[in-house]
């Protein structure tokens, strides 16, 4: 063969094979892949749904393109609560919400978002990432062919917006309060009546009277819904979640189908959205508390201490029964554990400083 029918005959076989390249899926023959994730947020909703964008989006950029999660919000493929059910079935390949939206598939999965009267975020993160929390939780989704990152935290939430004023135990009889989690047990042993509705519905809900008080995060949030347009009372402090962990959801077969690479990548990006989305609900839950004052007239109220005294009694009663079998009680173990070792360490710490601090300076 002569030099110039080779390279002929060459160019004839690349021609070929690129045409081969064009008509197979591109994606796939350069090892590419889309995954679908749904949330329980509404698209770009400040903090939750830009958090799990973030988080999608650092997902591709770190796998430089590789991988693209397309993130569904709430009722583009399924309703909120139907995420989890979505990824375990494999109808889709991951979701961002809150764990304890999922009470109903088991009780202890309301540890990994927040539970009344549990840990803030800092404490909790010590847990889930260096006390054994992630290895609970692991044991527990992998029974629903589900993995677990955390992926975001909200910090301390507000105690909620009501009509009318508490002044008494009596005040909180009868209500019909937006709660989810095991909070929203709590309620009922006071006498009020919780409903777990996701975020989305909650402003319809109060405008039509299906409820008369909720709860959702803190004021950046609170007032990106609008809720100040409809009652004015603001109470803190909340009892119900002190330091709420957002999370991804991972369908089993497609976490296994990932290189330990790719894995490492996904951990990553969850832990970088947990640390950024707090910080920026920091950042503008300060602000917005602000505005609710000045601009939307919002009276910031504290719950009496002797109300609060029953929200904790009330709290404390509510977790320590929540174990329904050998791994709920393993998981409620390990966690009062951590809230009591590092809750210790907290309290003669930060706690004390911060008080020392605000109180001495006014701030
Ligand atoms: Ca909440």
């Amino acid at each position: 063969m002569d030099r110039r029918s080779f390279i002929k005959k060459a160019g004839v076989v690349t021609a070929g094979a690129a045409a081969a390249t064009t008509l197979a899926t591109p994606a796939i023959s350069q090892g590419m892949r889309e995954l679908t994730m749904v949330t329980t947020w509404p698209k770009n909703f400040p903090g939750l749904g830009t958090g799990a964008q973030r988080f999608a989006d650092r997902i591709t950029a770190m796998t430089d393109g590789r991988i693209t999660v397309n993130l569904l919000a709430a009722g583009e493929l399924v309703p909120a609560f139907e995420a989890f059910d979505a990824v375990a079935s494999g109808a889709a390949d991951m979701y961002h919400g809150a764990e304890y939206y999922w009470l109903g598939k088991h009780k202890a999965f309301a540890f990994f978002t927040a539970v009344p009267m549990g840990m803030l975020a800092n404490e909790f993160d010590g847990w889930m990432n260096h006390g054994g929390g992630q290895e609970l939780w692991d044991e527990l989704a992998a029974g629903f062919g589900v993995k677990g990152i955390m992926a975001g935290n909200t910090g301390v939430q507000m105690g909620g917006w009501f009509a009318k004023e508490i002044n008494s135990m009596e005040d909180m009889r009868g209500l019909t309060m937006r709660m989810p989690g095991l909070g929203g047990e709590v309620l009922r042993r006071m006498g009020a009546s919780a409903v777990s509705i996701p975020g989305g519905e909650i402003f319809p809900a109060l405008q039509s009277g299906a409820i008369d008080a909720t709860e959702f995060v803190g004021p950046w949030n609170d007032r990106a819904f609008g809720f100040q347009r409809i009652l004015k009372n603001y109470y803190y402090p909340g009892f119900h979640e002190p330091g709420s962990g957002l999370s991804a959801g991972i369908n089993m077969d497609v976490w296994n189908s990932l290189t330990p690479a790719d894995q490492t990548i996904f951990r990553a990006a969850g832990l970088a959205e947990n640390n950024d989305m707090y910080s920026e609900f920091m950042a503008n839950n300060g602000t917005s508390l602000n505005a609710l004052i000045n601009e939307d007239d919002v009276i910031l109220r504290r719950f009496p201490d002797d109300v609060f005294a029953e929200m904790v009694r009330a709290s404390e009663e509510v977790v320590q029964e929540s174990a329904e079998d050998e791994i709920g009680q393993r998981i409620l173990d390990s966690y009062l554990r951590a809230r009591r070792d590092i809750g210790r360490w907290a309290r003669i710490s930060e706690h004390v400083y911060a008080e020392a601090r605000n109180s001495i300076l006014d701030i």
